[in-house]
């Protein structure tokens, strides 16, 4: 029998990682997934995937110590690299933070990927490298040709968006010099159940909506896609011998107020935020995308529905919902959605 195809994905234990080394895992893959720490209990649930026990080896890796990370990567074909902060807290030095791991991070791993010759890198970007451009004609849908503004992300503090956006361009420049085979694809807001213990950045935006605040939200547009589609989609362009460039993943459209109408039919009891507003927000930097291009390689995301109601079910499942201020879990709005608030008045 042929060995298995073995890859790395970087950032193993994090939300969109845990799903695509489960379904890497369910392929038949063998997986190198880095971790900082192997033996923090948050990161426990990736050994209980199935196949992990056969398939599944954990390496210790930060990304800014390129030694780690070719420890990991070696004999391996291909790389998945998602390893990067997605803040919750409003940033004291975003430099250390957040635009040194996520940039040198990637030059790091580009590098490791060429000295091993890698045959293909895929690096998870973000909407968030494509939304912030203040020069896209308006009413014109986004697609792969847009790139936010990386002066405009800095003049305005949006530390995650500029680093997203450095490293993205960067990986192209690395790639183009390099003849480095590399894809990268841009989720936008990722929602859905989570196989990690801790709640991430983007899962604390979706339960503050359904616990209700504090603050009132603005009513604008969401851009939503279901982690397990995110994970199908990267390893479908890692598969696709064809795929190649930018892919936009962001299937899924609605403003604030429609959301909530859309939670409330199916559970009507939770506080909800409020929302102010029937208008849209003229000024809101969510316009609508096309992911025509990654459709047309096959690829099928699920109904918003779908990915809503799994959400609350797995919320509801693990008790995160019940949690009270007292009890530690506080309802937190991650400054990177801060776009979100409505004014006080
Ligand atoms: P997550 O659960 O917070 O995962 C981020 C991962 O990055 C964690 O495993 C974290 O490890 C790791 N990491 C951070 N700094 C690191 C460093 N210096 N060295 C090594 N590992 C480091 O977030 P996620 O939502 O799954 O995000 C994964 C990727 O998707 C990121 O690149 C993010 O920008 C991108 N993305 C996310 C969304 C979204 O809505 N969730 C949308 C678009 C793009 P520790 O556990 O050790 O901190």
């Amino acid at each position: 029998m042929a060995p298995p195809r073995r890859v790395c994905v970087t950032g193993g234990g994090g939300y969109i990682a845990s799903w695509l080394v489960k379904l890497l895992l369910s392929r038949g893959y063998a997986v190198h997934a880095t971790v900082r720490d192997p033996c923090d209990s948050k990161n426990a649930h990736l050994m209980q995937l199935d196949g992990a026990a056969e398939n599944l080896r954990l390496f210790k890796a930060d990304v800014l110590d390129r030694a780690t990370l070719a420890a990991a990567v070696e004999g391996c074909e291909g790389v998945f690299h998602l390893a990067s902060p997605v803040p919750v807290a409003k940033l004291v030095d975003p430099e250390s933070e957040v635009l040194a791991p996520a940039v040198k991070g990637t030059m790091n791993i580009l590098e490791v990927c060429s000295s091993m010759k890698v045959q293909k890198v895929v690096v998870v970007s973000s909407t968030a490298s494509v939304h912030f451009n203040p020069n896209w004609p308006q009413g014109k849908p986004k697609d792969e040709s847009c790139w936010s503004d990386r002066k405009f992300c800095l003049d305005n503090e949006l530390w995650y968006c500029a680093a997203k956006t450095v490293a993205e361009e960067m990986t192209w420049e690395y790639a183009d010099k390099n003849g480095l085979n590399v894809v990268t694809v841009c989720p936008c807001i990722v929602f859905g159940p989570q196989l990690q213990p801790i709640v991430n950045s983007s899962s604390d935006l979706l339960l503050y909506v359904i616990k209700g605040g504090p603050n009132a939200m603005k009513n604008m547009m969401w851009d939503i896609v279901d982690v397990r589609d995110v994970s199908d989609a990267l390893l479908l362009v890692y598969e696709n011998t064809i795929s190649s460039g930018r892919y936009i993943c962001a299937p899924n459209y609605v403003n604030t107020k429609a959301m909530l109408e859309l939670l409330k039919k199916t559970y009507p009891g939770y506080n909800y935020v409020k929302c102010k507003g029937d208008v849209l927000d003229p000024n809101s930097p969510l316009t609508p995308t096309s992911s025509e291009k990654l459709r047309n390689l096959g690829w099928k995301p699920r109904e918003l529905e779908d990915t809503l109601l799994d959400s609350i079910e797995y919320y509801k499942k693990t008790g995160i919902l019940q949690d009270t201020k007292e009890e530690g879990h506080t309802c937190r709005l991650p400054d990177l959605f801060s776009f979100f608030h409505a004014a006080e008045e």
